[in-house]
């Protein structure tokens, strides 16, 4: 009886398990079909100076435009990075906004571009000499370029995404550690890959002035992130009393709902220094 009972359990869980395992399939199918229509869009969200507003850099975002809406990147990363068709889809990525932020610093506006990785991008074959030539191809110097990776990615079997990254950074291309604080990597790590900006995850900046012991921490994080030479972006600022805590901690840069949502290229064009009002200019 008990082995009766035991067997439906795993007749269940074997039924369970297909219907997740097709449904992943379709996803994965339905991602290879995406990428050959074109079917993929990137979203620009500004990061600014938080002293003077002005538009520092903008982060480029993937969208999937699917049944009629722009599907959010958790709902199908996961997939592409399993299937490994996050590699051709990232190659997309990286070509398409270092020409969209070369264009618009054609127009004299000195703005950077920060692009996130997965670690299956950064192993991938030839994902150096890609890089490299995305940005001779586009024009967009090695400088205006900044590569997002979260630190997960850093401190388990990361030899190799450290040595490329490393790479990347001699020829002048900018580090940041994305979702800065969730993780487990330490100061030391920071050193070794010399990295050049922190962003401080959301939950941080969420906690501000409600939070007593968040708010130490993030004190603490801009604080250290500035001792070590570094340039700390607070991500998430939605509302007026975090950016206030936020400057008068020292931060200097900032991104969020409050100060610009993520937009199409489009939206972007408006935001150059020279198609704003001279009133919007001297802010
Ligand atoms: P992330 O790099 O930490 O990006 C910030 C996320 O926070 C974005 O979500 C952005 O839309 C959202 N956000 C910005 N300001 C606010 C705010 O004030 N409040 C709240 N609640 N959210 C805000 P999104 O676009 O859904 O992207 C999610 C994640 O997907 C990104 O997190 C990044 O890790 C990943 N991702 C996005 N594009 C790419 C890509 O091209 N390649 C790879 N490998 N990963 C990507
Ligand atoms: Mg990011
Ligand atoms: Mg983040
Ligand atoms: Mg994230």
């Amino acid at each position: 009886r008990a082995k009766e009972l035991g067997g439906r359990r795993v007749e269940v869980f074997a039924a369970h398990m297909h219907a997740d395992v097709v449904r992943r399939l379709e996803l994965a199918a339905d991602l290879q079909r995406a990428l050959l229509a074109e079917q993929f869009a990137l979203e620009y969200q500004p990061v600014v100076d938080l002293a003077t507003s002005r538009v520092t850099a903008v982060e480029a975002l993937v969208r999937w435009w699917r049944g009629g809406t722009f599907a959010p990147p958790r709902q199908f990363l996961g997939a592409a990075e399993d299937t490994g068709l996050i590699v051709p889809l990232g190659e997309w990525v990286l070509g398409q906004a270092c020409r969209d932020v070369a264009a618009w610093r054609a127009s004299s506006w000195d703005i950077g571009l920060s692009l996130n990785l997965s670690s299956r991008q950064i192993t991938a074959p030839r994902f150096v000499e890609t890089v490299e030539a995305a940005l001779s191809e586009s024009g967009l110097p090695p400088s205006a370029l900044t590569l997002e990776v979260i630190e997960e990615m850093l401190v388990e079997d990361a030899e190799e995404i450290i040595e490329r990254l490393s790479r990347l950074r001699e020829l002048g291309v900018k580090l940041a550690i994305d979702d800065f604080g969730t993780g487990y990597a330490s100061l030391a790590l920071l050193r070794r890959l010399q990295v050049d900006i922190i962003k401080i995850d959301p939950s941080f900046v969420a906690g501000l002035g409600r939070d007593d012991a968040l708010t130490m921490l993030t004190r603490t994080i801009v604080g250290v992130g500035h001792d070590l030479g570094l340039v700390v972006v607070a991500e998430g600022i939605e509302c007026p009393e975090q950016l206030e805590l936020l400057r008068e901690m020292g931060c200097t840069r900032g991104q969020g709902y409050l100060v610009a949502r993520p937009m199409a290229a489009r939206g972007v064009d408006t935001l150059m220094p020279t198609n704003l009002s001279p009133l919007q200019n001297t802010a």
